[in-house]
């Protein structure tokens, strides 16, 4: 142990994961938590914008929505903090300028219906068997094989993949259709499952700012926003910035695993273990004015989308406009129908107060792509740092990598760490 008679931890990362740790360590250790940008939260990404009364008020571009139902650490995390949630009756809204359509998610998801051919019920009935069996007996049966795979072994027909299945998929992590044909079946599944019909998707009231807001004020371990450059293991580990090295008598990696890898370089087999866990840039448009989208037109699609060839015309389905066929040309740096999808009022939307700098953030962040070979790779993570003073805790040791996965994940370090440093249990308030 180094000077203090309490033990001193490092944690790397300011997202869930790493707040949650810090809030199972600081009791009995001196931490402190390390955050490369100038704001804590990582995924947590409330945008803040004036309404159009020139009041504060904000959007959520990252984290945004669960199901109660099935994100029970994060429900009772959200009572501790005593921060409302509700339905998430209006946060998605898509706006189409050329029809001048606007809807409430609530009023879309019907049309996702209305969208799937007759020939096609026959697959997405045998999805929602699925679907009942996983509820009912877990994964077990499921062999742990791509979309694609899964799909062609049930013989569905092509368009009840590109209609159904790759949109449903691509709409929990933003991924590009090519990517989710090679998402594990059985972790889209289990996502869909988890997600849907399961009662209706919450988010927390009014916007994560809040959320975020309290539970930094829970958080008493120190914040230092700089950028861990490496992490040494000698004798203790070392934690380096460009402010130096630093000593610790533990680790706490809550960075994505990409950076992980990065920061864990040089010690053997934890490089190598993460290697296949892999990313990929969020597909995402925010907004409905030109001069906010990217400058590649390329990019211009929405969060939840696909593109389909109909006649000479191209259309865009999602998730929740699976029938809103936006007029798309053959050219898709030609799109003249951008599209809006964000979680903020109406009314914040249409004042046209959003700042696009600010917003376009969430181009900066990436989702794991959990492929067949990261399933297989799940169960030896926690192993990889063993007889090190390094612990992994970040959303991508669980399943599903979404925001439940993450909190369990920090909080299931931090207990891993009081028991590496012969401290007693945590008496989680949540
Ligand atoms: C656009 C988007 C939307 C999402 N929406 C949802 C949703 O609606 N519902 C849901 O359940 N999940 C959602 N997710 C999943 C989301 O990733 C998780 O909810 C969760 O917030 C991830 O938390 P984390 O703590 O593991 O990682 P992160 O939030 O990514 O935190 C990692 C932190 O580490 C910091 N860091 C990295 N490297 C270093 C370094 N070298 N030095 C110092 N700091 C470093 C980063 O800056 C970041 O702050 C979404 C993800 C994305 C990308």
């Amino acid at each position: 142990m180094i000077e203090s008679s309490r033990p001193r931890v490092a944690i790397v990362g300011s997202g869930i994961a790493g707040l949650s740790a810090a809030l199972g360590l600081q009791d009995a250790c001196d931490v402190i938590v390390f955050e490369k940008r100038s704001r804590v939260g990582g995924h947590i990404l409330p945008v803040a914008v004036e309404d159009p009364r020139g009041a504060s008020a904000a959007v959520d571009t990252g984290f945004v929505v669960f199901v109660p139902e099935t994100y029970p650490r994060f429900v009772s995390l959200l009572d501790w903090l005593e921060v409302p949630h509700a339905s998430a009756k209006t946060p998605f809204r898509i706006t189409d300028d050329v029809r001048a359509l606007s809807f409430p998610a609530a009023e879309l998801l019907p049309l996702c219906g209305r969208a799937i051919p007759k020939a096609c019920r026959r697959d997405l009935l045998r999805v929602y068997q699925a679907l009942q069996r996983i509820r009912a007996e877990g994964l077990g049966w499921l062999d742990n094989v791509s979309v694609q795979a899964w799909a062609e072994a049930q013989g569905f027909q092509p368009e009840s993949v590109e209609l159904g299945v790759v949109p449903w998929v691509a709409s929990f992590w933003g991924l590009r259709p090519q990517t989710v044909l090679s998402v594990s079946a059985p972790v889209a599944l289990r996502e869909i499952a988890r997600n849907a019909g399961h009662g209706t998707m919450h988010r927390v009231v009014p916007d994560t700012q809040r959320y975020l807001d309290v539970l930094r004020q829970r958080v008493t371990a120190q914040v230092r926003h700089v950028e861990v450059e490496s992490i040494a293991l000698d004798a203790a580990p070392a934690v380096l910035t460009r402010e130096g090295a630093e000593r610790f008598d533990h680790v706490v990696v809550s960075t994505d695993a990409m950076d992980a890898r990065r920061l864990l370089a040089n010690v053997p087999g934890v490089s190598d273990g993460l290697a296949p866990i892999r990313y990929e840039d969020t597909v995402a448009v925010v907004h409905h004015d030109a001069s906010l989208l990217p400058a590649s037109k390329a990019k211009w699609c929405t969060f939840h989308h696909r593109r389909r060839r109909q006649g000479n015309a191209t259309h865009a389905f999602t998730t929740w406009v699976f029938d809103l066929l936006h007029e798309w040309t053959d050219d898709p740096t030609r799109i003249d129908t951008p599209t809006l999808l964000t979680t903020g009022s109406p009314e914040l939307l249409e004042s046209g107060c959003i700042d696009s700098e600010q917003i376009l953030e969430v181009f900066e962040h990436r989702h794991l792509v959990s492929t067949p070979q990261v399933v297989d790779t799940l169960p030896t993570l926690p192993g990889l740092c063993k007889g090190h003073p390094v612990t992994l805790a970040a959303s991508y040791l669980g399943l599903g990598a979404l925001h439940e996965d993450a909190l369990i994940a920090g909080t299931t370090g931090a207990d891993r760490v009081r028991a590496a440093l012969n401290l007693p249990p945590m008496r989680w308030p949540f």
